[in-house]
Protein backbone atom coordinates (compact mmCIF):
# COMPACT_ATOMS: atom_id res chain seq x y z
CA UNK A 1 0.00 0.00 0.00
CA UNK A 2 1.32 3.41 -1.04
CA UNK A 3 1.75 5.40 1.67
CA UNK A 4 0.73 8.54 3.12
CA UNK A 5 3.02 11.81 2.78
CA UNK A 6 3.75 13.76 5.63
CA UNK A 7 2.40 16.78 4.44
CA UNK A 8 -1.02 15.18 4.05
CA UNK A 9 -1.09 13.83 7.08
CA UNK A 10 -1.10 17.12 8.99
CA UNK A 11 -2.98 18.74 7.15
CA UNK A 12 -5.61 16.03 7.10
CA UNK A 13 -5.02 15.77 11.29
CA UNK A 14 -5.58 19.54 11.40
CA UNK A 15 -8.97 19.29 8.96
CA UNK A 16 -10.72 16.87 11.57
CA UNK A 17 -9.43 19.10 14.68
CA UNK A 18 -11.14 21.66 12.88
CA UNK A 19 -13.98 19.74 12.03
CA UNK A 20 -14.53 18.43 15.46
CA UNK A 21 -14.36 21.35 17.28
CA UNK A 22 -16.70 23.13 15.02
CA UNK A 23 -18.79 20.43 15.88
CA UNK A 24 -18.64 20.46 19.29
CA UNK A 25 -19.23 24.49 19.14
CA UNK A 26 -22.38 24.31 17.29
CA UNK A 27 -23.93 21.53 19.52
CA UNK A 28 -22.59 22.97 22.40
CA UNK A 29 -24.40 26.58 21.19
CA UNK A 30 -27.72 24.70 19.62
CA UNK A 31 -28.07 22.89 22.97
CA UNK A 32 -27.53 26.49 25.38
CA UNK A 33 -29.28 28.37 23.17
CA UNK A 34 -32.46 26.11 23.17
CA UNK A 35 -32.05 25.97 26.53
CA UNK A 36 -31.94 29.93 27.18
CA UNK A 37 -35.01 30.12 24.64
CA UNK A 38 -37.18 27.97 26.75
CA UNK A 39 -36.61 29.52 29.87
CA UNK A 40 -37.11 32.82 28.00
CA UNK A 41 -40.24 31.74 26.43
CA UNK A 42 -41.66 30.26 30.01
CA UNK A 43 -41.13 33.39 31.41
CA UNK A 44 -42.48 35.70 28.66
CA UNK A 45 -45.95 32.79 28.62
CA UNK A 46 -46.17 33.63 32.65
CA UNK A 47 -46.18 37.17 32.57
CA UNK A 48 -48.99 37.10 29.77
CA UNK A 49 -51.00 34.58 32.10
CA UNK A 50 -50.43 36.81 34.88
CA UNK A 51 -51.35 40.21 32.76
CA UNK A 52 -54.81 38.33 31.37
CA UNK A 53 -55.60 37.29 35.26
CA UNK A 54 -54.90 40.89 36.21
CA UNK A 55 -57.01 42.38 33.21
CA UNK A 56 -59.76 39.71 33.79
CA UNK A 57 -59.90 40.01 37.84
CA UNK A 58 -61.29 44.64 36.83
CA UNK A 59 -64.04 43.24 35.13
CA UNK A 60 -65.60 42.32 38.55
CA UNK A 61 -68.83 44.10 38.71
CA UNK A 62 -68.72 44.93 42.82
CA UNK A 63 -72.28 46.64 42.60
CA UNK A 64 -73.53 43.87 40.82
CA UNK A 65 -72.07 41.38 42.26
CA UNK A 66 -70.85 39.32 39.32
CA UNK A 67 -68.58 39.53 36.15
CA UNK A 68 -68.84 41.28 32.98
CA UNK A 69 -69.17 38.39 31.26
CA UNK A 70 -69.55 40.23 27.91
CA UNK A 71 -66.47 41.79 28.34
CA UNK A 72 -64.64 38.68 29.26
CA UNK A 73 -65.76 36.81 26.21
CA UNK A 74 -63.95 39.18 24.16
CA UNK A 75 -60.53 39.31 26.51
CA UNK A 76 -61.35 35.08 26.48
CA UNK A 77 -61.66 35.26 22.10
CA UNK A 78 -57.83 37.85 22.05
CA UNK A 79 -56.23 35.62 24.14
CA UNK A 80 -57.24 32.16 22.57
CA UNK A 81 -56.15 33.97 19.52
CA UNK A 82 -52.29 34.55 21.33
CA UNK A 83 -52.71 30.60 22.53
CA UNK A 84 -53.85 31.15 25.96
CA UNK A 85 -57.29 29.65 26.81
CA UNK A 86 -58.81 30.98 29.81
CA UNK A 87 -61.59 28.86 32.15
CA UNK A 88 -63.54 31.60 34.31
CA UNK A 89 -65.17 30.44 37.95
CA UNK A 90 -67.15 32.13 40.55
CA UNK A 91 -66.46 31.79 43.72
CA UNK A 92 -68.82 28.65 44.04
CA UNK A 93 -66.54 26.77 41.42
CA UNK A 94 -69.13 27.32 38.57
CA UNK A 95 -67.44 28.14 35.40
CA UNK A 96 -69.03 31.15 34.29
CA UNK A 97 -66.57 31.06 30.75
CA UNK A 98 -64.70 28.41 29.00
CA UNK A 99 -62.60 29.03 25.85
CA UNK A 100 -62.66 25.17 24.92
CA UNK A 101 -66.38 25.94 24.78
CA UNK A 102 -66.51 29.26 23.09
CA UNK A 103 -63.72 29.10 20.82
CA UNK A 104 -63.46 25.46 20.10
CA UNK A 105 -62.42 26.15 16.74
CA UNK A 106 -59.53 28.54 17.43
CA UNK A 107 -58.74 25.69 20.17
CA UNK A 108 -58.79 22.75 17.86
CA UNK A 109 -56.53 25.01 15.19
CA UNK A 110 -54.12 25.80 17.77
CA UNK A 111 -53.82 21.63 19.02
CA UNK A 112 -53.33 20.97 14.86
CA UNK A 113 -50.34 24.05 14.94
CA UNK A 114 -48.32 22.59 17.13
CA UNK A 115 -49.03 18.59 16.44
CA UNK A 116 -47.72 19.70 12.82
CA UNK A 117 -44.69 21.70 14.36
CA UNK A 118 -44.00 18.60 16.28
CA UNK A 119 -44.42 16.58 13.31
CA UNK A 120 -42.10 18.37 11.03
CA UNK A 121 -39.39 19.80 13.10
CA UNK A 122 -39.01 17.13 15.80
CA UNK A 123 -40.89 14.30 16.13
CA UNK A 124 -39.50 12.74 18.89
CA UNK A 125 -40.40 16.06 21.54
CA UNK A 126 -43.04 17.22 22.96
CA UNK A 127 -44.29 20.10 24.74
CA UNK A 128 -46.76 20.15 27.51
CA UNK A 129 -49.89 22.07 28.64
CA UNK A 130 -49.94 24.51 31.57
CA UNK A 131 -52.24 26.18 33.79
CA UNK A 132 -52.27 28.55 36.16
CA UNK A 133 -54.41 29.45 38.50
CA UNK A 134 -55.57 32.38 39.65
CA UNK A 135 -57.66 33.41 42.82
CA UNK A 136 -59.51 36.75 41.77
CA UNK A 137 -60.10 39.04 44.35
CA UNK A 138 -61.99 42.02 45.42
CA UNK A 139 -62.31 43.94 48.13
CA UNK A 140 -60.27 41.45 49.89
CA UNK A 141 -62.22 38.79 49.28
CA UNK A 142 -62.20 35.64 46.50
CA UNK A 143 -64.57 36.73 43.66
CA UNK A 144 -63.58 33.76 41.51
CA UNK A 145 -60.91 31.66 39.86
CA UNK A 146 -59.28 31.73 36.71
CA UNK A 147 -57.55 29.08 34.88
CA UNK A 148 -55.38 30.35 31.89
CA UNK A 149 -53.97 27.11 30.31
CA UNK A 150 -51.21 27.58 27.32
CA UNK A 151 -48.84 25.48 25.50
CA UNK A 152 -45.29 25.89 26.73
CA UNK A 153 -43.42 24.36 24.00
CA UNK A 154 -40.02 22.61 24.92
CA UNK A 155 -36.97 23.92 23.53
CA UNK A 156 -37.23 21.52 20.39
CA UNK A 157 -40.93 23.24 19.43
CA UNK A 158 -39.75 26.24 19.31
CA UNK A 159 -41.28 29.42 17.23
CA UNK A 160 -40.51 30.62 13.52
CA UNK A 161 -38.00 33.14 14.99
CA UNK A 162 -36.47 31.16 17.33
CA UNK A 163 -35.54 28.82 14.23
CA UNK A 164 -34.68 31.52 12.18
CA UNK A 165 -32.32 32.87 14.49
CA UNK A 166 -30.78 28.76 15.02
CA UNK A 167 -30.66 28.67 11.18
CA UNK A 168 -28.66 31.62 11.00
CA UNK A 169 -26.33 30.65 14.05
CA UNK A 170 -25.59 27.32 12.19
CA UNK A 171 -25.41 28.77 8.82
CA UNK A 172 -22.94 31.19 10.35
CA UNK A 173 -20.64 28.18 11.99
CA UNK A 174 -21.16 26.01 8.62
CA UNK A 175 -19.57 29.26 7.05
CA UNK A 176 -16.63 29.83 9.82
CA UNK A 177 -16.29 25.79 9.68
CA UNK A 178 -15.80 25.59 5.39
CA UNK A 179 -12.77 28.98 6.02
CA UNK A 180 -11.47 27.47 8.81
CA UNK A 181 -11.56 23.76 7.40
CA UNK A 182 -9.76 25.68 4.28
CA UNK A 183 -7.29 27.50 6.96
CA UNK A 184 -6.45 24.55 8.78
CA UNK A 185 -5.53 22.56 5.55
CA UNK A 186 -3.25 25.41 4.25
CA UNK A 187 -1.74 25.82 8.27
CA UNK A 188 -1.14 21.82 7.81
CA UNK A 189 0.99 22.45 4.66
CA UNK A 190 3.08 25.40 6.12
CA UNK A 191 3.65 23.66 9.52
CA UNK A 192 4.43 20.55 7.36
CA UNK A 193 6.30 22.40 4.95
CA UNK A 194 9.08 23.35 8.24
CA UNK A 195 8.89 19.50 9.17
CA UNK A 196 8.61 17.75 5.75
CA UNK A 197 11.76 19.87 4.44
CA UNK A 198 14.42 18.88 6.90
CA UNK A 199 13.36 15.03 7.18
CA UNK A 200 13.28 15.13 3.49
CA UNK A 201 17.48 16.71 3.42
CA UNK A 202 17.44 13.66 5.96
CA UNK A 203 16.50 11.15 4.15
CA UNK A 204 18.34 12.24 0.60
CA UNK A 205 21.42 12.29 3.01
CA UNK A 206 21.15 8.86 4.34
CA UNK A 207 20.75 7.62 0.96
CA UNK A 208 23.61 9.49 -0.11
CA UNK A 209 25.64 8.24 2.66
CA UNK A 210 24.66 4.52 2.24
CA UNK A 211 25.66 4.55 -1.16
CA UNK A 212 29.07 5.71 0.01
CA UNK A 213 29.17 9.62 -0.26
CA UNK A 214 30.45 10.08 3.61
CA UNK A 215 31.12 13.80 3.04
CA UNK A 216 27.41 14.60 2.51
CA UNK A 217 26.17 17.15 4.94
CA UNK A 218 22.98 18.53 5.75
CA UNK A 219 23.61 22.34 5.63
CA UNK A 220 20.53 23.63 6.66
CA UNK A 221 19.89 25.37 10.02
CA UNK A 222 16.92 24.07 11.20
CA UNK A 223 14.61 25.71 14.21
CA UNK A 224 13.19 22.99 15.60
CA UNK A 225 15.28 21.28 18.77
CA UNK A 226 14.50 17.70 18.05
CA UNK A 227 14.90 17.94 14.04
CA UNK A 228 18.22 19.98 14.58
CA UNK A 229 19.18 17.15 16.84
CA UNK A 230 17.96 14.25 13.69
CA UNK A 231 19.91 16.79 11.00
CA UNK A 232 23.47 16.92 13.66
CA UNK A 233 23.12 13.44 14.94
CA UNK A 234 23.12 12.78 10.67
CA UNK A 235 26.46 14.39 10.04
CA UNK A 236 27.80 13.32 12.77
CA UNK A 237 27.17 9.65 11.36
CA UNK A 238 28.51 10.61 8.29
CA UNK A 239 31.37 12.31 9.88
CA UNK A 240 32.23 8.53 12.22
CA UNK A 241 31.55 6.54 8.89
CA UNK A 242 33.97 9.18 6.56
CA UNK A 243 36.67 8.91 9.46
CA UNK A 244 35.93 4.76 9.44
CA UNK A 245 36.74 4.76 5.71
CA UNK A 246 39.55 7.05 5.89
CA UNK A 247 40.70 4.50 9.12
CA UNK A 248 39.99 1.49 6.27
CA UNK A 249 41.55 2.92 3.59
CA UNK A 250 44.77 3.39 5.98
CA UNK A 251 44.36 0.26 6.99
CA UNK A 252 44.70 -1.27 3.39
CA UNK A 253 47.91 1.18 3.13
CA UNK A 254 49.89 0.64 6.76
CA UNK A 255 49.40 -3.28 5.99
CA UNK A 256 50.83 -3.12 2.90
CA UNK A 257 53.07 -0.80 3.49
CA UNK A 258 54.11 -2.42 6.91
CA UNK A 259 54.62 -5.86 4.51
CA UNK A 260 56.18 -4.33 1.71
CA UNK A 261 59.68 -3.95 3.31
CA UNK A 262 60.00 -7.47 5.41
CA UNK A 263 58.75 -9.22 2.69
CA UNK A 264 61.34 -7.50 0.09
CA UNK A 265 64.48 -7.89 2.30
CA UNK A 266 63.33 -11.40 2.87
CA UNK A 267 62.96 -11.86 -1.31
CA UNK A 268 65.89 -9.93 -1.92
CA UNK A 269 68.06 -11.81 0.43
CA UNK A 270 67.05 -15.23 -0.85
CA UNK A 271 67.00 -14.42 -4.05
CA UNK A 272 70.77 -13.88 -4.23
CA UNK A 273 71.58 -16.72 -2.08
CA UNK A 274 69.85 -19.01 -4.89
CA UNK A 275 71.76 -17.45 -7.30
CA UNK A 276 74.85 -18.14 -5.60
CA UNK A 277 75.68 -14.22 -5.40
CA UNK A 278 75.52 -14.59 -1.32
CA UNK A 279 76.25 -17.31 1.02
CA UNK A 280 73.86 -18.34 3.20
CA UNK A 281 75.47 -17.78 6.62
CA UNK A 282 73.92 -16.93 9.90
CA UNK A 283 74.19 -13.27 9.87
CA UNK A 284 72.16 -13.39 6.79
CA UNK A 285 69.73 -16.24 7.81
CA UNK A 286 69.23 -14.50 11.26
CA UNK A 287 68.27 -10.71 9.24
CA UNK A 288 65.38 -13.17 7.33
CA UNK A 289 64.45 -14.28 10.42
CA UNK A 290 64.00 -11.21 12.33
CA UNK A 291 62.28 -9.49 9.67
CA UNK A 292 59.67 -12.79 9.72
CA UNK A 293 59.50 -11.75 13.38
CA UNK A 294 58.22 -8.32 12.22
CA UNK A 295 55.77 -9.81 10.41
CA UNK A 296 54.55 -12.36 12.59
CA UNK A 297 54.36 -9.29 15.20
CA UNK A 298 52.33 -7.72 13.12
CA UNK A 299 49.87 -11.02 12.09
CA UNK A 300 49.14 -11.37 15.99
CA UNK A 301 48.64 -7.81 16.43
CA UNK A 302 46.28 -7.84 13.98
CA UNK A 303 44.97 -10.64 15.13
CA UNK A 304 44.55 -9.74 18.79
CA UNK A 305 42.66 -6.63 17.47
CA UNK A 306 39.94 -8.94 15.39
CA UNK A 307 39.78 -10.55 19.21
CA UNK A 308 38.79 -7.57 21.11
CA UNK A 309 37.07 -5.97 18.38
CA UNK A 310 34.90 -8.65 17.76
CA UNK A 311 33.78 -8.19 20.66
CA UNK A 312 34.22 -12.12 21.59
CA UNK A 313 36.31 -10.85 24.73
CA UNK A 314 36.12 -13.18 27.24
CA UNK A 315 37.46 -12.30 31.07
CA UNK A 316 38.59 -14.89 33.24
CA UNK A 317 38.57 -12.77 36.30
CA UNK A 318 40.92 -13.67 39.34
CA UNK A 319 41.81 -11.33 42.38
CA UNK A 320 45.27 -9.68 40.20
CA UNK A 321 47.42 -7.59 42.66
CA UNK A 322 47.96 -5.14 40.25
CA UNK A 323 51.27 -4.19 41.77
CA UNK A 324 52.78 -7.48 41.24
CA UNK A 325 51.16 -7.78 38.14
CA UNK A 326 53.17 -4.40 37.21
CA UNK A 327 56.06 -5.61 38.39
CA UNK A 328 56.25 -8.73 36.66
CA UNK A 329 55.57 -6.63 33.51
CA UNK A 330 58.45 -4.01 34.01
CA UNK A 331 60.58 -7.29 34.44
CA UNK A 332 59.76 -8.38 30.78
CA UNK A 333 60.97 -5.22 30.02
CA UNK A 334 64.42 -5.31 31.84
CA UNK A 335 66.98 -6.03 28.56
CA UNK A 336 65.32 -3.29 26.57
CA UNK A 337 65.31 -0.55 29.35
CA UNK A 338 69.11 -1.28 29.57
CA UNK A 339 69.13 -0.79 25.87
CA UNK A 340 67.62 2.14 25.73
CA UNK A 341 69.54 3.20 28.77
CA UNK A 342 66.34 3.68 30.61
CA UNK A 343 65.51 3.90 34.25
CA UNK A 344 62.73 1.69 34.92
CA UNK A 345 60.81 2.38 38.28
CA UNK A 346 57.73 0.71 40.20
CA UNK A 347 56.10 2.65 43.17
CA UNK A 348 52.73 2.56 45.06
CA UNK A 349 50.36 0.11 46.97
CA UNK A 350 49.27 -3.14 46.79
CA UNK A 351 45.70 -2.84 45.02
CA UNK A 352 43.69 -6.20 44.15
CA UNK A 353 40.72 -6.39 41.84
CA UNK A 354 39.07 -8.61 39.92
CA UNK A 355 40.29 -9.03 36.64
CA UNK A 356 41.40 -10.94 33.84
CA UNK A 357 45.35 -11.19 34.33
CA UNK A 358 46.52 -11.80 30.85
CA UNK A 359 44.60 -9.58 29.77
CA UNK A 360 45.54 -6.76 32.27
CA UNK A 361 48.93 -8.02 31.65
CA UNK A 362 48.78 -7.29 27.96
CA UNK A 363 47.43 -3.54 28.69
CA UNK A 364 50.38 -3.01 31.10
CA UNK A 365 52.54 -4.41 28.33
CA UNK A 366 51.69 -2.15 25.83
CA UNK A 367 51.76 0.68 27.57
CA UNK A 368 55.59 0.17 28.70
CA UNK A 369 56.27 -1.06 25.47
CA UNK A 370 54.83 2.18 24.17
CA UNK A 371 56.56 4.41 27.23
CA UNK A 372 59.96 2.20 26.02
CA UNK A 373 59.57 2.66 21.96
CA UNK A 374 58.55 6.55 22.52
CA UNK A 375 61.70 7.57 24.88
CA UNK A 376 65.13 9.03 24.47
CA UNK A 377 68.01 7.46 25.72
CA UNK A 378 68.21 8.24 29.58
CA UNK A 379 65.20 8.90 30.11
CA UNK A 380 63.00 7.07 32.42
CA UNK A 381 59.80 4.75 32.74
CA UNK A 382 57.52 5.39 35.95
CA UNK A 383 54.66 2.56 36.85
CA UNK A 384 52.70 3.51 39.92
CA UNK A 385 49.94 1.78 41.29
CA UNK A 386 47.41 3.49 43.35
CA UNK A 387 44.52 1.80 45.32
CA UNK A 388 41.59 3.60 46.64
CA UNK A 389 38.02 2.47 47.90
CA UNK A 390 36.20 1.56 44.56
CA UNK A 391 39.27 0.85 42.01
CA UNK A 392 42.96 -0.04 41.34
CA UNK A 393 44.73 2.20 39.28
CA UNK A 394 47.93 1.74 37.20
CA UNK A 395 49.86 4.95 36.04
CA UNK A 396 52.91 4.64 33.21
CA UNK A 397 54.68 7.45 32.94
CA UNK A 398 57.88 8.52 30.69
CA UNK A 399 59.74 11.46 29.93
CA UNK A 400 60.00 10.54 26.12
CA UNK A 401 58.77 12.28 22.70
CA UNK A 402 55.33 13.30 23.91
CA UNK A 403 52.23 13.66 22.07
CA UNK A 404 50.92 16.59 20.34
CA UNK A 405 47.56 18.10 21.59
CA UNK A 406 45.56 17.05 18.00
CA UNK A 407 46.85 13.47 18.60
CA UNK A 408 45.85 13.04 21.92
CA UNK A 409 42.02 12.52 20.81
CA UNK A 410 43.08 9.76 18.35
CA UNK A 411 45.81 7.69 19.63
CA UNK A 412 43.02 5.08 20.82
CA UNK A 413 41.96 4.79 18.02
CA UNK A 414 42.62 2.02 15.26
CA UNK A 415 46.13 2.18 12.95
CA UNK A 416 46.19 5.68 14.16
CA UNK A 417 50.05 6.68 14.72
CA UNK A 418 51.30 10.35 14.83
CA UNK A 419 53.53 11.57 12.44
CA UNK A 420 56.62 11.20 14.91
CA UNK A 421 56.38 7.63 15.38
CA UNK A 422 55.88 6.98 11.99
CA UNK A 423 59.40 8.38 11.29
CA UNK A 424 60.56 7.09 13.74
CA UNK A 425 60.55 4.12 12.38
CA UNK A 426 59.23 2.04 15.29
CA UNK A 427 57.22 -0.74 13.38
CA UNK A 428 53.88 -0.68 15.43
CA UNK A 429 50.80 -1.04 13.27
CA UNK A 430 48.78 1.28 15.48
CA UNK A 431 46.71 -0.63 17.53
CA UNK A 432 48.37 -1.24 20.82
CA UNK A 433 46.23 1.44 22.63
CA UNK A 434 42.95 0.49 20.35
CA UNK A 435 44.08 -2.95 22.25
CA UNK A 436 44.60 -1.30 25.71
CA UNK A 437 41.10 0.76 25.25
CA UNK A 438 38.98 -2.54 24.81
CA UNK A 439 40.32 -4.65 26.96
CA UNK A 440 39.90 -2.12 30.23
CA UNK A 441 36.49 -0.87 28.62
CA UNK A 442 35.51 -5.06 28.77
CA UNK A 443 36.34 -4.73 32.55
CA UNK A 444 34.25 -1.37 32.98
CA UNK A 445 37.35 0.72 33.02
CA UNK A 446 38.95 3.73 31.93
CA UNK A 447 41.88 4.88 30.44
CA UNK A 448 43.14 8.23 30.05
CA UNK A 449 46.66 10.10 28.85
CA UNK A 450 48.17 13.33 29.63
CA UNK A 451 51.14 14.46 27.19
CA UNK A 452 52.88 17.44 26.68
CA UNK A 453 55.36 17.06 23.36
CA UNK A 454 58.93 16.79 24.29
CA UNK A 455 58.17 16.25 27.96
CA UNK A 456 56.67 13.29 28.60
CA UNK A 457 53.75 11.25 28.81
CA UNK A 458 51.28 9.44 31.20
CA UNK A 459 49.01 7.08 31.20
CA UNK A 460 46.11 6.16 33.68
CA UNK A 461 44.10 3.02 34.05
CA UNK A 462 41.65 2.42 36.66
CA UNK A 463 39.79 -0.48 37.07
CA UNK A 464 37.04 -1.05 39.11
CA UNK A 465 36.41 -3.44 42.17
CA UNK A 466 32.78 -4.18 41.76
CA UNK A 467 31.98 -4.49 38.16
CA UNK A 468 28.73 -6.21 38.86
CA UNK A 469 27.00 -3.00 40.53
CA UNK A 470 28.18 -0.75 37.61
P1 LIG B 1 52.05 1.82 17.93
O1 LIG B 1 52.08 0.39 17.58
O2 LIG B 1 52.31 2.71 16.77
O3 LIG B 1 52.86 2.15 19.12
P2 LIG B 1 49.79 2.38 19.62
O4 LIG B 1 48.34 2.19 19.39
O5 LIG B 1 50.39 1.68 20.77
O6 LIG B 1 50.52 2.06 18.26
O7 LIG B 1 50.03 3.92 19.79
C1 LIG B 1 49.46 4.83 18.90
C2 LIG B 1 50.31 6.06 18.76
O8 LIG B 1 50.29 6.80 19.97
C3 LIG B 1 51.74 5.74 18.54
O9 LIG B 1 52.00 5.57 17.18
C4 LIG B 1 52.42 6.96 19.09
O10 LIG B 1 52.43 7.96 18.14
C5 LIG B 1 51.53 7.41 20.21
N1 LIG B 1 52.00 6.98 21.53
C6 LIG B 1 51.58 5.94 22.26
N2 LIG B 1 52.23 5.89 23.46
C7 LIG B 1 53.10 6.89 23.46
C8 LIG B 1 54.08 7.37 24.40
N3 LIG B 1 54.27 6.78 25.58
N4 LIG B 1 54.79 8.46 24.06
C9 LIG B 1 54.63 9.06 22.87
N5 LIG B 1 53.72 8.67 21.95
C10 LIG B 1 52.98 7.60 22.22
Amino acid sequence: MRKKSLRLTISLRFALIVLAVIALISVVSNVLINRQFEGYVARQQKLEADRIAQNVSSQYDSDAEGWNVDYIHGMGMYASEDGFFMKLYDRDGNVLWDAENHEMRLYNDTIWSINLLQKEVSPGCKGEWETSRYDLEHAGAVVGYLDVKYYQACSCCMNENEFQFLEALNRILAVIAAISLVGAVLMGMLLSNSIVKPISRVVETTQKISGGEYNTRIQENVQTRELNELTSAVNQMAGSLAEQEVLRKRLTSDVAHELRTPVANISSYIEMMIDGALEPSPDRLQSCYDELQRLSGLISDLERLRQVENEDLTLEKTDVDLRKLAQAALRNFESQLREKNLDGRISGDTSVVPADRDRIMQVVTNLLSNAIKYSSEGGFVQVTVKDTKDSGVICVEDNGIGIAEEDLGRIFERFYRTDKSRNRKTGGAGVGLTIVKAIVQAHKGTVTVESEVGRGSKFVVTLPKRTEAM
